[in-house]
């Protein structure tokens, strides 16, 4: 690269903003925002649909199994890559009553977006703008000293109580109060009158697991956590746990819900565990499709793609399709993984590379250049009907599906469909 080039490219970088002392931060929190591609400026083939009726689809199932709580969905990591601000816009107006994320980025760019429910920060990470959240009406997560002090500052600095949902560590031994500490958390909170306490948590860290003793054992602990508390004199006026594979088995459903997976249609199972009941009546959100770009035959003993890791030993007909582990196509699915063509499944040959990879369509008759290419979800085509799951990719890249979802990156425009 000459040096004019990278004199350029350093322009393009947003100037560092002045520092200034963690307290003035509250004022003036600003959020830059990846840029992704947008649909009108798409050229490219390869793009993420997002379908809104299955998404309002799966948010009626979890509600039907909620077991009387309310749904709180968790979009963090930009809606499990689905776009947040329209996912939640969607399920706002479908009946959602809350949202969960996990930054305080992600609070904010929803409430950018208009989204006017409770927001719930379950990060923890506030940056010291206790001022802003209390403003914009996101409710932080809290387990410190450090967020009780600057809750206090933000409601002294504005004249009114702040309210707050307190995290219990239960068991995950991630974020939350330890349980040996929870008398001592709750002396500092009795000492912080500004600070109403509305809501109890905790997080199942093996919800999904075949053997359910994990989460009985975390249900009984929150259970501890919740007269312990009350008898210093919080009692909060509700409580959740569950998650997706918490709720749809029945467990842990208390006051309010936060399922992420489930409302994108994917069932949440990631340890081995049965398939939970009702995952059979959710419909998948996302469907990753490009298009064939060159088609090619080789001869036996001619190789494909970088390294040259497919040699196949007969003539075969290979098509290349413009997605690449850039685009969230794992490179673990190199010569492992299927895309479907016609309706039919073709299996990825040789080396995923950044931006392309290659199909072998030997055995799919009539592949041509445009041919519409499905990497996630379903396909109706002229040879048949078939649908790969996140699941699926998950298991050929020796992931979770969670990881799949949220891999598909910035440059593959998302386009939101209304069928
Ligand atoms: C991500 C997350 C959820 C949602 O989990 P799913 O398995 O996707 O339903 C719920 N609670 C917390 C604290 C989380 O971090």
């Amino acid at each position: 690269m000459n040096s004019r080039a990278e004199e350029r490219k350093g322009d393009d970088i947003p100037p560092a903003p002045p520092s200034r002392r963690r307290s003035d931060a509250a004022d003036s929190v600003r959020v830059l925002k990846p840029r992704r591609a947008a649909p009108a400026d798409a050229v490219r083939p390869t793009r993420a649909e997002v379908n809104l009726a299955a998404l309002r689809h799966n948010l009626r199932v979890v509600e039907r199994n909620a077991g009387g709580a309310r749904v709180w969905p968790v979009l963090k990591a930009d809606g499990y890559g689905h776009g947040a601000p329209a996912v939640a816009r969607t399920l706002e107006r479908a009946g959602a009553e809350g949202f969960c994320v996990a930054l305080l980025e992600e609070a904010v760019e929803l409430r950018d977006a208009g989204i006017r429910a409770p927001v719930l920060v379950m990060g923890g990470y506030y940056g010291g703008a206790f001022e802003e959240v209390v403003q914009r009406r996101i409710v932080p997560v809290i387990y410190d000293a450090s967020h009780v002090e600057g809750l206090v500052r933000a409601a002294r600095a504005l004249g009114r109580p702040v309210e707050a949902h307190l995290k219990v560590d239960t068991g995950m031994a991630r974020l939350g109060v330890r349980m040996g500490e929870l008398e001592r958390f709750g002396e500092l909170l009795s000492s912080a009158p500004e600070v109403r306490v509305t809501g109890l948590m905790t997080h199942l860290a093996s919800a999904d697991a075949a053997d359910e003793r994990s989460t009985t054992d975390q249900v009984a602990r929150f259970e501890e956590a919740t007269g312990r508390l009350a008898a210093l004199g919080i009692r909060p006026a509700v409580r959740h746990a569950a998650n997706s594979a918490a709720l749809l088995r029945g467990h842990a459903r208390y006051d309010i819900v936060r399922p992420g997976i489930a409302i994108f249609g994917v069932s949440p199972r990631a340890q081995g565990g049965d398939a939970c009941a009702f995952t059979h009546e959710l419909r998948s959100v996302m469907r990753v499709r490009s298009e064939v770009v060159d088609v090619r035959t080789i001869e036996a003993g001619e190789t494909v793609g970088y390294g040259g890791l497919f040699r196949p030993s007969r003539r075969r007909a290979i098509a290349t399709i413009p997605v690449g582990y850039a685009d969230g196509l794992s490179r673990q699915l190199s010569n492992r993984g299927h895309v479907l063509v016609r309706g039919m499944r073709a299996p990825i040959v040789g080396a995923i590379s950044m931006d392309m990879s290659m199909i072998d369509v030997t055995d799919i008759p009539g592949v041509s250049l445009g041919e519409e290419i499905v990497v996630l979800g379903a396909q109706e085509g002229a040879l048949g009907r078939d649908a790969i799951g996140a699941d699926e990719v998950a298991a050929h890249a020796g992931t979770i599906p969670w990881e799949i979802m949220t891999s598909i990156s910035r440059r593959v425009p998302r386009f939101y469909r209304e069928p």
